[in-house]
């Protein structure tokens, strides 16, 4: 293994991947990677796969857009399909302060040129027959929303990584960070020491773990969502968007034969990846109580993945002002997937140029904890 880097990135994950190809097409010199385990071993190949546009704040809208760019090229610029099924996603309203929410998010993402329509809930039933109306005073809808295959944007980013020379190393732990004069020299390890003197932490759920070892606080907790899939079930002849009850925070879309529903989100971190019985009998009952066919359905199997959550559901990107060479790319909230094109793009910017230019990152900086500046959104980030 090489004893020196220019620029080294933990963690194998979507994040990683994205930063270590936009920084190879920049030319950044010798690059490696290290993943503990498996690329893709962590939230990545844990995500449903979600893309949209209907954010309800300029900076992830502007995630959103410039990502866009990157999926509807995916094809052509890595050789790979990524699976892009435009569904749509279909947020339900069902209290007048939802609504309200909604309404000032249709003016802002229509702000940025996305066609979201706003439905009456008799246009809802309407086109979506098979959904109980109960509750629902209205929703939006945008087909530029969809879903796409994690696994394929991780190999697409990986192969064009490698292409260009990055070296890509899985099972390989990184145990420690040097540090000398304020600034970050290297990193450690089981068996050995590489210089570097840019580290970049794409550590996904375990992002404060790999700050502590720079002596950061980083303000990511891992939190575990639950999803299930039902055995094949016959749902409806038309396409399903992805639909969300805004305020029971419960989304279904269609998986293969079958339906994806979503599970509880845990309130305390952890990294437990087991899925339980509760979540399961949860993820039903809110089926049931929207689509009330699904009572014939039967759950075929679940899974569990980590949410990297920041006290705002914003990401934290940028460098870290006490401990120079060290680069966040963290806390992505539950939208890490669907941004990681632009996140590559602006840190492999901040890396090379000095300055991410494509979007401005400077309010997502690590020190608007510190400052009281935390990001606002409406109400509460829904979350894939
Ligand atoms: C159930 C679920 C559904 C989701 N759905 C969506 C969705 O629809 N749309 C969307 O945009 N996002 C979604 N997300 C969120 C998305 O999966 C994450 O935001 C994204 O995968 C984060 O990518 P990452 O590369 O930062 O983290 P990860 O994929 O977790 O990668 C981090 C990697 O770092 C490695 N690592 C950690 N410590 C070390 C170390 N010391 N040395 C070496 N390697 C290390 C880990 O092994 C891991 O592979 C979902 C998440 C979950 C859990």
């Amino acid at each position: 293994m090489e004893k020196a880097a220019d620029i080294v990135i933990i963690g194998g994950g979507i994040i990683g991947l994205s930063i270590v190809y936009h920084l190879s097409l920049k030319k950044a010199g010798r690059i490696i990677l290290f993943e503990k385990g498996q690329l893709g071993e962590g939230s990545t190949g844990r995500c449903v796969g979600g893309i949209r546009t209907q954010f309800s704040t300029e900076i992830n809208i502007r995630f959103s857009l410039e990502s866009l760019k990157t999926f509807e090229r995916f094809k052509e610029e890595f050789g790979v399909d990524p699976e892009f099924k435009r569904i749509g996603y279909l947020f339900l309203a069902t209290t007048e302060l939802d609504m309200e929410v909604f309404n000032e998010n249709i003016k802002l993402q229509r702000k940025f040129g996305i066609p979201v329509e706003k439905l009456s809930p008799d246009e809802i039933k309407a086109r979506w027959p098979y959904l109980r109306m109960e509750g629902i005073v209205g929703g939006t809808f945008c087909p530029w929303d969809g879903v796409m295959g994690p696994s394929e944007v991780l190999s697409g980013f990986a192969s064009g990584a490698k292409r260009k020379g990055v070296k890509i190393y899985e099972g390989v732990e990184v145990t420690g960070i040097s540090i000398k004069k304020n600034g970050v020299v290297g990193v450690k390890t089981k068996t050995e020491e590489i210089i570097a003197p840019i580290i970049v932490n794409a550590g996904g759920p375990f992002a404060s773990l790999i700050g502590e070892m720079a002596g950061i606080t980083i303000p990511v907790k891992p939190l575990r969502r639950q999803v299930f899939v039902t055995a094949p079930f016959r749902l409806s002849d038309q396409s399903i968007p992805l639909t969300i009850d805004f305020h029971r925070g419960w989304y279904f879309r269609r998986e293969g034969d079958g339906l994806l529903l979503s599970g509880r989100i845990d309130r305390e971190p952890s990294f437990n990846l087991n899925i339980d019985y509760e979540a399961m009998a949860e993820a039903s009952e809110n089926a049931i109580f929207r689509i009330p066919v699904l009572e014939k359905a039967a759950i075929a199997r679940g899974w569990a993945g980590l949410y990297e959550i920041t006290p705002d559901n914003h990401a934290i990107l940028g460098p870290v002002p006490e401990v120079e060479g060290f680069i966040l790319a963290n806390g992505f909230s539950g939208h890490g997937f669907q941004h990681s094109p632009a996140v590559g793009k602006v840190i492999a910017e901040l890396i090379v140029d000095g300055k991410a230019s494509t979007i401005d990152i400077s309010s997502l900086s690590i020190e608007r904890f510190k400052k009281g500046q935390l990001i606002i959104e409406p109400m509460t980030a829904f979350k894939e």
